[in-house]
């Protein structure tokens, strides 16, 4: 006989787990499939889904929420235009949904497609045989923040706070629930891709999700949390930043600080705090040279959308 014992914080990919009456949370499988994680929220008569996923990821969405709900679901918040939050929405917009997003998302998706999603059907059999030229757009986009869903038994928030992962990040917020879904804009580990990212107003994004009353944030990837995932998200990357700062004006240039082989960034001398060791994993290399170029304004960096 196997014994699990689950403790708060532990990785539980395909689990779906009630975080509120009608409040789902179900964490994807990103080391398999690269799924992200996606919250179910049953209003009066539909419900709404927190990212679309990639197609595969839809899927086991759709399957899991007709287990807990015969409502149909009539939105999908597309959290940002990375591939495993936004590929799905062809399956989604099929069955009869909504997609929807910050006018950023739509933006991002201009700037970077086709190029992401033909060099993703090269190698993930969803995108590609879904036998599309590119990433479908959100079909609704708000650009006064927030964006309100309200019935009789809920209301939803969609927030824009800023560039922290993209330029397009939405948050999704239930008042009365105190429940903040955080996209990739705040993950629960090291599971931060910085390419298309703001290192120096990420922080400053998190902060203004911070003023809100929360009790769980559920975020992009891997196990959800309380208000501490949401700083200690903050503090990593306020001392990523310090730290390539000081290495920096040390005189150290990028190759002092991280390794180079065939191209590939795969090792670093920076070094970070105890406090925020959750943050730092695989990719954090990658990370210092992307937090050197913004500084070295080798990538963009600063500028808020407007
Ligand atoms: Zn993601």
């Amino acid at each position: 006989m196997l014994l699990f014992i689950v403790t708060h914080g532990d990785a539980q990919p395909n689990a779906v787990k009630q975080i509120a009456p009608g409040v789902w949370f179900r964490e994807g499988d990103i080391q398999h499939e690269g799924h992200c994680n996606n919250v179910i929220i049953e209003m009066s008569d539909h419900l709404v889904v927190v990212d679309a996923n990639f197609p595969s990821g839809a899927r086991r969405v759709i399957e899991d929420a007709r287990k807990l709900s015969s409502k149909p679901i009539k939105f999908v918040f597309d959290t940002h235009h990375h591939g495993d939050h936004a590929y799905g929405n062809p399956v989604w917009t099929k069955m009869g949904a909504v997609t929807i997003a910050t006018s950023g998302v739509a933006e991002e998706l201009k700037r970077y497609e086709p190029k992401r999603w033909l060099d993703t059907a090269k190698s993930r059999k969803d995108v590609a045989e879904l036998n599309l030229n590119t990433a479908e757009p959100p079909m609704k986009t708000f650009t006064k923040s927030p964006y309100v869903m309200e019935d009789s038994t809920r209301r939803l928030e969609l927030h824009f706070f800023g560039w922290a992962h993209t330029r397009g990040d939405g948050f999704a917020y239930l008042p009365k629930e105190k429940i903040m879904c955080t996209g990739d804009a705040i993950v629960n580990g090291h599971y931060n891709y910085t390419a298309d990212g703001n290192i120096g107003n990420w922080p400053s994004v998190i902060a203004k999700a911070q003023k809100f009353d929360v009790q769980h944030v559920l975020p992009g990837h891997v196990p959800d949390g309380g208000k501490e995932v949401m700083s200690g998200q903050a503090q990593f990357f306020v001392e990523l930043r310090r730290a390539v700062e000081q290495a920096s004006k040390g005189g150290k240039k990028l190759d002092d600080l991280v390794t180079l082989k065939d191209g590939r960034v795969t090792a670093t001398s920076v070094q970070l705090p105890e406090a925020v060791k959750n943050w730092v994993g695989g990719s954090f290399p990658v990370q210092v040279r992307d937090a050197y170029n913004e500084m070295a304004q080798h990538k963009p960096s600063g500028d808020l959308p407007h």
